[in-house]
């Protein structure tokens, strides 16, 4: 298929929308996003990126009751194919305060830049690992040897029990078995 200018392309996205349609998907938390997915710098042209399509779409309602999505394709204006997103009219929550945002935002930008800058420093270990992985280190055949010696008496002395029978060869308690055989008899005629 070569003729590509009969397909529709994704429109532009206008910031006011008159519909008072909304779409049946929960509400978008702004506490959900990432602050670097939210911009409400100027807060009358507040956008954030959709969670559906990844793009960045206009909150429409900002001085009404309800905020929502604008009605958006999925992809790029004149470039991508039409397709409409399904977060459309989505509701936007506003659980977060305009400088509540710039500061997670300050926050994640600084978290971030740490991140770049100072090297990972290996976990101390515990002393108790830190014991282990030492004395694991230091062991050398001879000590093994030795620490196989050294562990033989006990060995030997478990062995030793384990062989020896208890005294008496019926259970002390518990009802007593029956000894004698029974055989079945054909009863006389
Ligand atoms: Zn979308």
């Amino acid at each position: 298929m070569t003729i590509t200018s009969a397909m529709p392309k994704a429109k532009e996205r206008k910031r006011r929308i008159r519909t008072k349609r909304v779409s049946s998907l929960p509400a978008i938390k702004l506490s959900q996003l990432r602050p670097s997915h939210i911009d409400l710098r100027n807060p009358l042209k507040a956008v954030l990126v959709c969670v559906d399509c990844g793009t960045w779409v206009p909150i429409t309602g900002m001085q009404g009751t309800v905020q929502k999505l604008v009605p958006h394709h999925t992809g790029k204006a004149y470039v991508d194919a039409a397709i409409r997103c399904r977060s459309s009219n989505r509701r936007v929550e506003f659980d977060m305060t305009i400088p509540e945002w710039c500061r997670a935002l300050t926050d994640a930008v600084k978290e971030a830049s740490s991140r770049q800058s100072t090297a990972v420093l290996p976990k101390a270990f515990s002393p108790q690992t830190d014991r282990t992985l030492r004395a694991r280190a230091e062991r050398t055949p001879a000590g093994r040897r030795a620490d196989w010696n050294a562990v033989l008496p006990r060995v030997a002395d478990t062995d030793k029990n384990r062989r020896s029978i208890p005294a008496g060869d019926a259970p002390t308690e518990g009802p007593a078995v029956p000894l004698d055989t029974l055989r079945p008899q054909r009863p006389a005629r």
